[in-house]
């Protein structure tokens, strides 16, 4: 089955249960002051759920664009380095406000799943939140039992209350939660290692794919719970997860959902992917970064030097510089992606295709300025090794190699693989000990963190993402001035 078919699916398998389809909030938030991207499919509803709005449908189901790159929820370095986590990724999900509860919403994933989409049932685990007796929260029993009338006992996970258990934050409404896990590794991987051992253990092919939050309470300001007078039902599933189940890959980057734009990448680059792990790891870095540039820049976020765009510049740098480190790729190329953007997206998402050639011509300005700081970053690091030279040495210091790092975006493994080139080596420990400095610079730039919803004050302007690097653009700027 295509990944259209599998999302068009869910929506029309859902619609035949009375739910009212709603489009796709956008993936950047304007409104609220708590939070930057959409990172989940309950945020265009959270109103609804803290009382302060009447729900429009009582059943409603989407595919929400997401992203996941700053605050409680920030998955960027899994990205890339693993196969199954996305800066950008879609949420398919059904809610239920104050109307249908536990009971329709176990048997109707477990229908989706099994019967509509036919994946192997002996492949699937659930979990149930097993109660926390600090907190006094009793184990759920009624999803449990539900679970049992389902499947065989051994395939019940209880867990805790860190995956099992959701908060809005340290207030509002909550409750426990059922996720659905899928084994994915060959038969006789199998055999060797049952599944349930691996389920939330980071195992690459023992995945989560579906999770049913259940809203149940009220945790009040003193920190107890009070039973919601109605009760709520939000899932998430993952997309490309759930097409790489169901497609049976061992990566959702060897679903159609990816497969064209890693072609696109080797055709550019002459590189093939699934050859070595450093140019693998590029290849998915640069097409899972060009969902979230694209469907941002859509949203009306264009690369800049402040919050949300500042999230998005750093990201597309990233991109460039893989490309550029692993994959030769010394000018702009991510803006040739934007077309792919809008064949496999826009039928879903329109706004992809309407602005295609926007996307296109921010990307590719960006890019080229990027390029640019690489360029005098190179020349930099030109006039430096003169410098070592002419006193006869061959190390490049740790502060000079942090400073074209945070000045220039150049990372280690750049100046590393060109001094290396040339004769000189780079004094990794003292990078690490100016990065260690400088993050305990940054951790003072304020960042308050309220549950699933991020506070982030005016004039945050970096360090908003765990980066790989802290980079102080305006720096840049005060280069080329002087
Ligand atoms: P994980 O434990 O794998 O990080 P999660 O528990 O953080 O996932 P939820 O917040 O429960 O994820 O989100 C619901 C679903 O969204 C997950 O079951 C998963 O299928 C999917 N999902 C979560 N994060 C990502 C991501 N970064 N990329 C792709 N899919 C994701
Ligand atoms: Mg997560
Ligand atoms: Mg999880
Ligand atoms: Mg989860």
């Amino acid at each position: 089955m295509e990944a259209k078919k599998i999302r068009s699916t869910f929506i029309e398998f859902f619609q035949s249960k009375q739910h009212q389809f709603v489009p796709s909030s956008p993936i950047v938030v304007k409104n609220d002051p708590t939070l930057m991207f959409t990172n989940a499919g309950m945020n265009q509803f959270k109103d609804a759920f803290l009382g302060n709005e009447i729900a429009k449908y009582p059943r409603v189901a989407n595919s929400q664009k997401c992203l996941r790159v700053s605050g409680k929820h920030n998955d960027l370095e899994e990205v890339g380095v693993d196969t199954y986590h996305h800066t950008m990724f879609e949420m398919l999900g059904n809610w239920s406000f104050g109307d249908y509860f536990k009971k329709e919403a176990i048997a109707w994933a477990w229908e989706l799943l099994t019967e509509v989409y036919g994946l192997p049932k002996d492949r699937l685990y659930v979990s149930v939140f097993k109660g926390d007796a600090g907190d006094q929260l009793a184990m759920d029993q009624e999803a449990y039992d539900l679970w049992k009338s389902i499947v065989p006992e051994d395939r019940i996970i209880m867990g805790s209350k860190k995956d099992n258990f959701w908060e809005m934050g340290d207030t509002g409404p909550c409750g426990p939660c059922s996720e659905i896990h899928i084994d994915l590794r060959p038969d006789s991987e199998r055999s060797e290692i049952p599944g349930r051992e691996l389920v939330n253990n980071d195992h690459p092919q023992v995945i989560e794919i579906w999770n049913l939050v259940f809203m149940q309470f009220n945790r009040l300001a003193d920190g107890s719970l009070k039973e919601l007078p109605a009760k709520h039902v939000d899932t998430g599933m993952g997309f490309e997860r759930l097409v790489r189940a169901i497609q049976n890959k061992s990566s959702n980057y060897d679903t159609d959902l990816f497969k064209p734009f890693l072609d696109a990448i080797a055709a550019k680059s002459g590189k093939t992917y699934g050859q070595n792990e450093p140019t693998d790891i590029a290849f998915r870095v640069i097409v899972d970064h060009i969902r979230a540039i694209a469907f941002t820049i859509a949203d009306g976020q264009i690369p800049s030097n402040n919050k949300a765009g500042y999230v998005i510049r750093r990201i597309l740098r990233r991109a460039v510089r893989y490309g550029y480190t692993f994959l030769g790729l010394q000018q702009p190329f991510l803006f040739e992606l934007a077309p792919l953007i809008a064949e496999y997206f826009g039928d879903i998402f329109p706004e992809v295709r309407q602005q295609q050639e926007f996307i296109a011509k921010v990307i590719q300005e960006e890019e080229a300025s990027f390029l640019r700081t690489l360029d005098n970053g190179l020349k930099m690091l030109e006039s430096i090794k003169s410098e070592l030279n002419a006193k006869g040495e061959s190390l490049i210091p740790g502060k000079t190699a942090f400073e074209l790092y945070d000045t220039f975006g150049f990372p280690l493994d750049l100046t590393s693989l060109i001094s290396r080139e040339n004769g000189f080596s780079v004094d990794e420990a003292g990078f690490a000990a100016e990065m260690e400095k400088q993050k305990t610079r940054s951790r003072a730039v304020s960042e308050q963190e309220t549950g699933d919803w991020v506070q982030v004050s005016e004039d945050a302007g970096v360090e908003f993402i765990g980066y790989d690097f802290t980079e102080a653009y305006s720096q840049i700027i005060k280069y080329r001035t002087i």
